[in-house]
């Protein structure tokens, strides 16, 4: 089943759900389908769908050390196809240690590790013979644990090569077939030709856990990225050789089996192992730790882009921000989100300071940034020259964030928020030097920076939490 929304005039919104039942004889019924509509913003729908799917879809079994020190990631490119690599493995140690100082993130993630580098001969994932041997890369990822890191390898979770071995010994059993019996091809800028994959065969399940099994025991890596999991479009498959009943019925439960068989593998290697993967999903989050949010930079399809949105709905899970620049960097802090710091954003050193003061900030206050429940701006009126971001703290407490969209570091910014019912001002906790002041129920803030951060708590007299 497939839900969609378009817009078909200023005021006008069609709205359907298609089922895709491929009967070939007898009567087929639709599952009871209902819609209801309701008053005021977003929030109050997503709280409907929460209660109901979050008890259908659990958050992940994720490393206990997530919740203290998690704070997201620098990604770093080694090697693209026909070019030489930017650094061996055997620099992987000094690299890691130039990001820490930079930027207080101590993961790096590590594009371009495998093959001829970026986007090339998927599903095989070889360390890239140009960047040095196994047991060069092996003992670059003890050098960053020996420093306190973490460094995590790129893997992608769709696509299979059809020019590599893995194709053509079975590997061909592995893709989705068109109503034609061709495949669904794709191309990604370098010689490698892609078909995507039919998710849940045997023939990939096998091949993904047994990578997982190289990255997270032989090659002792700390992390794996899966990407296009749970972003990219999921073709229906016609194949006659396949596991699914219909051709609509192979991506969810077929993705579903792929992650769980590939958590299984690093669960038994390295419990401390985590996963992360491209898009948020509900589904398919269980079986990875951390989505990889786009939304601070585009949408896929669907118009105006809501980062806050899949959080605010399960908020149990883990979001990362995506900072390709400064605007976006910003736009992820002020939604107290672990850091998606991509090379262009690294590469502009004005970026740096605010990084490190942004994580010196998450960790001095894993309350709000690392175990927070984020509640987005629900229950808040405020000046509308800003934007407030909320999280509550499981010490009744709250950290609000006032974020000027386009301002800089330098940026001398100002805004109003009312304090909700049963809450007070305690303290700014960022940056140092804002200048808070109260009016009535109505707090004033004058701050120099994109984001300032302000802890409430509750007010004497009151037990009640925020009034919704
Ligand atoms: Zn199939």
């Amino acid at each position: 089943m497939t839900f969609h929304a378009k817009t078909t005039g200023k005021y006008s919104l069609e709205l359907s759900i298609n089922h895709y039942p491929f009967i070939t004889s007898g009567v087929w019924q639709t599952p009871e389908c209902s819609i209801s509509i309701l008053d005021g913003g977003w929030h109050k729908a997503a709280k409907i769908y929460s209660r109901r799917m979050g008890s259908v879809f659990k958050a992940p079994d994720s490393p206990p050390w997530m919740e203290k020190e998690y704070h997201g990631w620098v990604e770093v490119i080694m090697k693209r196809e026909n070019t030489p690599p930017k650094f061996k493995f055997s620099e992987i140690g000094e690299v890691y240690r130039k990001i820490y100082q930079d930027t207080g993130i101590n993961h790096i993630f590590l594009v371009g590790w495998h093959d001829n580098g970026h986007d090339t001969k998927f599903p095989r994932y070889l360390p890239g013979e140009e960047c040095g041997t196994v047991e060069e890369l092996i003992s670059a990822m003890e050098d960053v644990k020996a420093q306190g890191g973490r460094c995590s390898l790129y893997t992608n979770g769709r696509l299979v090569d059809i020019n590599e071995e893995y194709y053509k010994s079975g590997g061909k059993n592995a893709v989705s077939l068109k109503e034609d019996g061709t495949e669904y091809i794709e191309t990604y800028k370098t010689s490698s030709v892609f078909a995507v994959t039919c998710p849940g065969t045997d023939e990939y399940c096998a091949q993904m856990a047994d990578v997982t099994k190289r990255i997270a025991g032989d090659y002792k890596a700390d992390g794996m990225f899966i990407d296009q999991i749970s972003c990219n479009l999921a073709p229906f498959c016609y194949s006659k050789n396949h596991y699914h009943t219909k051709p609509s019925n192979n991506f969810l439960p077929g993705v579903e089996r792929q992650l769980k068989e590939m958590r299984r593998a690093h669960k038994k290697i390295n419990p401390d192992f985590h996963t992360f993967a491209e898009g948020c999903h509900e589904r398919f989050g269980q079986y990875y730790d951390v989505n990889q949010g786009h939304g601070e930079e585009y949408t896929w399809q669907i118009g105006k882009s809501m980062p806050e949105q899949f959080l605010y709905t399960y908020p149990d899970r883990i979001v990362t921000g995506h900072c390709a620049d400064k605007q976006q960097m910003y736009h992820s802090m002020a939604q107290f989100k672990p850091l998606d710091v991509k090379p262009e954003c690294y590469e502009d050193p004005s970026n740096l300071e605010p990084i490190r003061r942004y994580v010196a900030l998450r960790k001095a206050y894993p309350e709000y940034f690392l175990q927070g429940k984020f509640i987005d701006d629900e229950g808040f009126v405020y000046s509308n020259n800003i934007r407030v971001f909320a999280v509550e703290a499981q010490d009744q407490t709250m950290c609000i964030s006032l974020w000027k969209r386009g301002s800089d570091e330098n940026s001398k910014n100002e805004g109003e928020v009312k304090i909700p019912q049963g809450w007070e001002y305690d303290e700014c906790i960022f940056p140092e030097k804002a200048e808070l002041r109260q009016d009535g129920n109505w707090l004033q803030a004058n701050w120099i920076g994109p984001v300032c951060y302000i802890k409430l708590k509750k007010a004497k007299g009151t037990t009640k939490p925020i009034d919704k």
